[in-house]
């Protein structure tokens, strides 16, 4: 994933032996053969090595700022870089030049100063992503060469002082070294386009697949889904188990609204929404959400698909069994806190128009990185907003997601698409009988009997109750008008 190029004092002194003048100075108490330089160099743009390298917030901090071109990570260590001495090395803000074909790329220079992902990564580094400009492309197929670019001052006064450059080839051939190690890299770092991408993750894309085919045949059936709700109970969990475990902690599928921010810049900066595609389960999971938005609403991602609603849910569930349960609010505290959430959304979209910084530190509202990509393994600000988010829902039910989140809120926002009222209802329903709107959950049934489908997450708990003779009031009246005893009077009339 990472080449390293050491440049020690012998080369330094090689590379300038044609230099006659007094200067270049010597590095006090590195011997000769050690590294003055070490270098480590990445192709940082090929999601398969920048996702292995970098944590999420590097990944998303580097794609704002490539917007699609290539990229390389370089990360400089050793005594050289510390030195303060003209003589040794002159400080230079570009001090590499990349080439390809034999004609020269530009680039710009981002500093990066988090850690890496990788095992023995050193502590003192200055590290830097090279962004590929735009109009002079890189081909990360063919070979291309890195120099380092060493400046150093000669002379003893100021008429012949001057700086003298020396460039020092930096090993990176991306291409050799993938078909040499190609069996032993992990599974999809052979894959530099989409297409590869998708083939190295197929028992994913199709175990993904398989399950969405299972949530439709489920929805479309939802009478029978739901036909007695200890049927519905276990089709419930084991499918938020399995968005849990499946989609969120092992196929990292976990849809965030990152994917909006990042989706308005890049169509902001003139680009297109294909970086997209080489995330195969968000893909996937987009398209679902978008075509099911139509028919069921938002509900069908909040309701079945999203790996941390299913976590609170589940987490809500065992918490029931231990005999904590959560809060009903007042309806009017209910829908003054609900538009929380679109404030927040507000905020993120907001900024990124006016303040593009704010809003890459607001989208960390959401806690979907630290509770499904990290597995809660990350700095303790994060863990505990992850845990404060899911405590939230010990006490009202799925508290994050109907008062704080912003994707939750972004998709509520164009519930409008919906074209279906697909819970059944009754002439009864709200007067007189308020059966379902007490126990949905999510508060999302009016007094009226009316339901707000931007609110509703299809657990489909109404459509069960409509179903029964024992909770639903009409049903129940129904069942007791047939089971009443009628008494017949029998008239024995004298003869
Ligand atoms: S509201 Fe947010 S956290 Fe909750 S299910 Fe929807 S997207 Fe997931
Ligand atoms: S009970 Fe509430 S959340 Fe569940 S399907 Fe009915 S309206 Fe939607």
């Amino acid at each position: 994933m990472i080449q390293t190029t050491v440049i020690t004092p012998a080369d330094i002194r090689k590379a300038y032996s044609d230099i006659k003048q007094p200067g270049g100075g010597k590095l006090e108490g590195v011997a000769d053969d050690a590294a003055a330089l070490t270098l480590n160099v990445a192709l940082l743009g090929i999601p398969s090595i920048g996702r292995n390298l970098l944590d999420g917030e590097g990944w998303r901090y580097l794609n704002t700022s490539r917007r699609k071109s290539q990229a390389l990570l370089v990360t400089e260590s050793g005594p050289l870089v510390t030195s303060t001495d003209d003589a040794l090395r002159v400080p230079d803000d570009t001090p590499f030049v990349l080439r390809q074909n034999g004609k020269p790329i530009k680039f710009s220079i981002i500093p990066y100063d988090k850690k890496l992902k990788h095992p023995g990564y050193p502590d003192k580094v200055k590290a830097y992503f090279l962004v590929v400009d735009k109009a002079t492309p890189l081909d990360p197929e063919q070979p291309f060469n890195l120099s380092f670019k060493l400046g150093r001052r000669f002379g003893t006064n100021q008429i012949l002082n001057k700086i003298e450059q020396r460039e020092f080839p930096v090993a990176y051939d991306f291409y050799g070294w993938r078909a040499n190690f190609y069996d032993v890299l992990d599974t999809d770092l052979h894959s530099i386009d989409w297409i590869r991408i998708w083939l190295n993750r197929w028992i994913e894309v199709l175990a993904l697949v398989a399950g969405l085919g299972v949530l439709t045949f489920a929805l479309i059936r939802q009478q029978r889904t739901s036909a007695t709700s200890r049927r519905l109970q276990f089709f419930r969990v084991a499918y938020l188990i399995f968005t849990l475990g499946f989609i969120g902690w092992t196929a990292q599928g976990q849809l965030t609204i990152i994917n909006i921010t990042a989706a308005v810049e890049s169509l902001r900066g003139g680009g297109d929404l294909s970086f997209l595609l080489s995330d195969p389960m968000s893909t996937i999971l987009w398209l679902f959400t978008g075509v099911t938005l139509f028919v069921w609403g938002r509900a069908t991602f909040c309701g079945w698909l999203c790996p941390f609603g299913a976590l609170q849910e589940l987490i809500s569930l065992i918490a029931n069994r231990i005999g904590v349960h959560q809060r009903r609010l007042r309806a009017a505290w209910d829908a003054r806190l609900k538009w929380i959430k679109y404030a927040i959304l507000a905020v993120i979209l907001g900024s990124i128009l006016v303040a593009p910084s704010f809003s890459e530190m607001a989208v960390k509202v959401e806690p979907f990185e630290t509770a499904i990509s990290f597995h809660f393994v990350r700095d303790w600000p994060y863990i505990l907003w992850a845990v404060i988010c899911l405590a939230f829902g010990l006490f009202l039910y799925r508290g994050y997601c109907r008062y704080i989140c912003p994707l939750g809120a972004a998709l509520a926002a164009v519930n409008f698409l919906q074209r279906w009222s697909w819970i059944p209802r009754r002439d009864a329903c709200g007067t007189p009988c308020q059966s379902c709107r007490h126990r949905c959950e999510y508060q999302a049934i009016a007094p009226s009997g009316q339901v707000q489908y931007s609110e509703c997450f299809q657990c489909l708990d109404c459509v069960s109750i409509y179903q029964d003779d024992q909770r639903c009031l009409p049903l129940i009246q129904e069942r007791k008008r047939e089971h009443r005893v009628i008494p017949v009077q029998l008239k024995v009339e004298a003869r």
